[in-house]
């Protein structure tokens, strides 16, 4: 039975490395037809926080892939007590009595002689159980194997053969002298006692694999099949931190400005992996079924991101996504938008545009989103895209006159075309075809181009040239507040020329 468990520390936020660890876990399970443990590594009560645990839930159910199991590390403290015991008992861990070295000796030094605490490894059995009985707290010890040429070793599926010279590994600490387990334990407990079938996690545990194996044998486990994924770095080639490189490497960052979750998942995917076909834009059910550990690559994958979000996205201002995001990660999202249905982006968008302080009913959300669809990169760009939907009709976003003036033609020619089609729009019905065929006719009667009056209305409208689908967009809007708009254009036509008869407008 394949089984595979992500387990992230709560001592932080979700880091899009971390996302992506458990994107590949649960990718491999599902093509499989395998289960998904969640566990949550939570034994460093120093560094541990609610809040980060919530964070970390927040970005997991928005990527909304869901896991099978779930389990916390601090509930499992004894079952971890008992495979050290059970280690013990073999005589492959040893009691460490020396105050000084009571912490995780890993981080001591890189000479021979932190290997060992003089004196500790040699002590009897006897010996040792006297100075426990005594109450002289410990930490205990894997006895690394110290014979001639001893090796440890394993085939990691992506990075092939792994061979370290037992010397080189440090009688690493199994429980602390508080009696707490060390990560090393506590996980290889974890991953033997839940069955765990195949370990896929970060490159930065590769070199954590060979103490793994010990505790797996030690304890007369079959170590599972490894899996080590390459590095997420920035531009530079430099890990990604939070401290460094910013909001950028949250995964709720990418959620608040407006990514789906699908699009993202998508990306991450591409980092470090590649399907036979090289294929990019891919859904859900592609990625199951292409996924495998051998179109994992080792080589570092680098996410192009600018560094230039220091704030976190849901403060920003809609702005265009190409500055911040990784270019490919906003094409796939551009991608994934257009494959959505009208009622799922509609659902999607209408919590972005309330929270921006639009209370826009869901029925002309609905009949919005059509409008837009091509026109969004991200989720937030709704609100550059249809903010004329949105604002009241005397509120429009301030916009120069003379981009009122239709193209070889003139500010005459602009009012006079929207005094007409204030007329014309007043007594047609407000559908895209009586729309359509009104307006042209207009046009016709006056002797100009059918573009020229479709500009001043649409800037009258909508505040800018650049906008969607004029008939569709008046039909939305509705008759009132195009006509108050009108109105509004042709006084700021009027006001400019009577201010200023030399202005351009007035050619
Ligand atoms: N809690 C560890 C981490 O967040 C898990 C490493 C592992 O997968 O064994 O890095």
């Amino acid at each position: 039975m394949l089984r595979v468990r992500f387990a992230p520390s709560p001592t932080g936020f979700l880091h899009v490395g971390s996302a992506r660890t458990f994107i590949f876990n649960w990718l491999y399970a599902r093509h499989n037809g395998g289960t998904v443990v969640l566990r949550l590594d939570d034994t460093d009560v120093e560094r541990n926080t609610d809040a980060s645990v919530n964070s970390i839930f927040d970005g997991l159910r928005w990527l909304d892939l869901g896991w099978d199991e779930e389990y916390k590390q601090s509930e499992r403290l004894a079952l971890h007590r008992q495979i050290a015991d059970a280690i013990f008992q073999k005589g492959l861990a040893y009691r460490d009595f020396t105050p000084a070295h009571t912490g995780d000796s890993e981080k001591s030094g890189a000479n021979q002689t932190w290997l060992f605490n003089p004196g500790m490894r040699e002590l009897s059995r006897a010996e040792s159980d006297r100075r426990a009985a005594a109450g002289e707290s410990f930490a205990l010890r894997f006895r690394v194997p110290r014979g001639t040429g001893e090796q440890v070793r394993f085939t990691d599926a992506v990075y092939g053969e792994q061979i370290k010279s037992a010397a080189d590994i440090e009688d690493f600490a199994l429980l602390r002298s508080d009696g707490m387990p060390t990560y090393h334990l506590a996980s290889c407990a974890d991953d033997i006692d839940l069955r765990i079938s195949h370990i896929i996690r970060g490159q930065d545990h590769l070199s954590n694999t060979y103490k793994h194996v010990l505790i797996f044998e030690g304890a007369g486990a079959k170590p599972p099949q490894f899996a080590h994924l390459p590095l997420l770095v920035a531009p530079d080639g430099s890990k990604l931190s939070k401290r460094r490189h910013g909001p950028v490497v949250s995964v709720t960052t990418y959620r608040d400005a407006g990514f789906l979750p699908e699009a993202f998942i998508n990306f991450l995917c591409l980092l470090g992996w590649s399907p036979k076909d090289d294929r990019e834009k891919m859904t859900r059910q592609e990625l199951i079924d292409a996924f495998s550990l051998e179109g994992i690559n080792r080589a570092n994958a680098v996410i192009n991101f600018k560094e230039n979000l220091k704030e976190p996205a849901a403060t920003l201002p809609a702005t265009s996504p190409d500055e911040t995001f990784d270019s490919k990660a906003v094409w796939l999202n551009a991608e994934h938008i257009r494959g959505l249905s009208i009622d799922d982006l509609s659902v999607r968008l209408l919590p972005i545009v309330h929270g921006a302080g639009f209370p826009i009913a869901p029925e002309k959300m609905h009949a919005i989103t059509p409008l837009i669809r091509e026109r969004i990169k991200l989720l937030r760009d709704v609100l550059t895209a249809a903010d004329f939907f949105f604002v009241d009709d005397d509120q429009l976003p301030p916009y120069d006159p003379a981009e009122l003036i239709p193209q070889k033609g003139d500010a005459a020619m602009a009012l006079k075309v929207l005094t007409r089609a204030r007329e014309v729009l007043a007594q047609t019905e407000f559908k895209h075809d009586p729309l359509d065929q009104a307006l042209r006719a207009a046009a016709q009667a006056m002797g100009v181009k059918a573009g020229q009056m479709f500009q001043p209305i649409r800037v009258a409208v909508c505040g800018r040239k650049n906008a969607p689908p004029l008939f569709e967009t008046l039909q939305v809007l509705g008759r009132e507040i195009t006509l108050a708009r009108i109105d509004q254009a042709i006084e700021k036509l009027e006001g400019c020329a009577s201010a200023s008869p030399k202005s351009p407008l007035s050619s």
